[in-house]
């Protein structure tokens, strides 16, 4: 029972395992303009397999903007020039999370996906997650790793609710309200290790919205749409075990400009835990996570599960909800402090 408790231990993306790409990256990277871009080709109409632009691909022959890129069961839309898109997910072992990025830089297209990472993680589960993340980890406060995607908001993170789409079982104010802590937890650097000072990020919420996140969930595959300029949290069933999904856009000045977050309804999230809890995910820690990607960070890599932008999320705690020195000194990078 208790290797199955280990095993349910929830995967987010592991995309910066894998250091294929990133602003920095690309521009150094041989563009692979040759074969699989060439202009006769534009590969086609149809989606575009992520590992074919995996080492860039120039957009002189085809701009490929608004073309569909996917990796497994997600997709991005390829944004314009100077932007970029990336998303995370998070699931359970069974199904690890995943994560897909997309950049559009010096006119060359380069994507990044979790894949090969997730054939690895599922090739082994539980056993390797708990020797390799759980095991050897030092505690939240004594640990000072973080990675960031590069990017940060510089202006007010304004954002809605889609609240007509909460699950029957909870109220939308009380899944707003852990949403909104959420959010809270990461923006002012909430922490137990008595760190002085606040991140200077800042966010406001602007109610209930009938529009729903950018986020769409067709034949089985989770795909971050075209930009709409709303910022959005929304359920919606996710593909496989997912409980969430963050869409985050930036631009050519590197600022972020949008973010959606779509949340799996299922009876998985809750508000607070059942007395004997099992395979249960506090959604104010769910959000928590995910909106440290919102605001710009990645996931540290394996060996500090005890972060909460490890791509872990463990099932019946809470502790994400509260940052490491990690975490921390992320945002204190991205943001200066208060
Ligand atoms: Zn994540």
């Amino acid at each position: 029972m208790k290797v199955r408790n280990q095993v349910g231990v929830t995967l987010c993306a592991l995309s910066v395992l894998i250091p294929l790409a990133g602003e920095g990256a690309t521009a150094s990277r041989p563009v692979d303009t040759a074969a699989k871009g060439s202009a006769s080709s534009c590969f086609g109409r149809g989606p575009i397999n992520a590992a074919e632009l995996r080492f860039g691909v120039s957009t002189s022959a085809c701009s490929l903007v608004g073309r569909v890129v996917v990796s497994g069961d997600v997709s991005v839309v390829i944004p314009s020039a100077g932007g970029g898109v990336a998303a995370d997910g998070v699931g359970t072992t069974a199904t690890p999370g995943t994560s897909l990025r997309v950049t559009n830089v010096g006119g060359v297209v380069t994507a990044t996906s979790e894949s090969s990472s997730l054939a690895d993680t599922a090739a082994r589960p539980g056993v390797r997650v708990r020797t390799a993340a759980l095991g050897g980890s030092p505690p939240a406060c004594q640990d000072g790793a973080f990675k960031q995607e590069g990017h940060a908001w510089k202006t007010t993170l304004k954002w809605g609710y889609h609240s007509a789409s909460t699950p029957g079982r909870m109220t939308a104010r009380g899944a707003v309200t852990a949403i909104r802590r959420g959010i809270e937890n990461i923006r002012d650097g909430q922490d137990n290790c008595g760190l002085a000072g606040q991140p200077r990020a800042s966010s406001d919420y602007v109610g209930s919205t009938a529009a729903k996140p950018n986020i769409v969930v067709k034949d089985g595959s989770v795909r971050c749409g075209s930009r709409n300029s709303r910022n959005t949290v929304g359920w919606g069933s996710l593909p496989g075990n997912l409980l969430g999904w963050t869409c985050y856009w930036w631009n050519a000045r590197q600022n972020m400009v949008e973010a959606d977050m779509r949340l799996d309804p299922s009876r998985r999230t809750v508000l607070s835990y059942p007395a004997n809890c099992s395979s249960k995910f506090d959604l104010q820690s769910l959000a928590t996570h995910e909106w440290g990607h919102v605001f710009g960070l990645s996931h540290p890599g394996s060996g500090h599960a005890n972060l909460t932008m490890t791509h872990l999320l463990p099932p019946c705690s809470k502790a994400p909800r509260t940052l490491g020195l990690g975490d921390w000194r992320g945002m204190r990078k991205l943001y200066g402090l208060r």
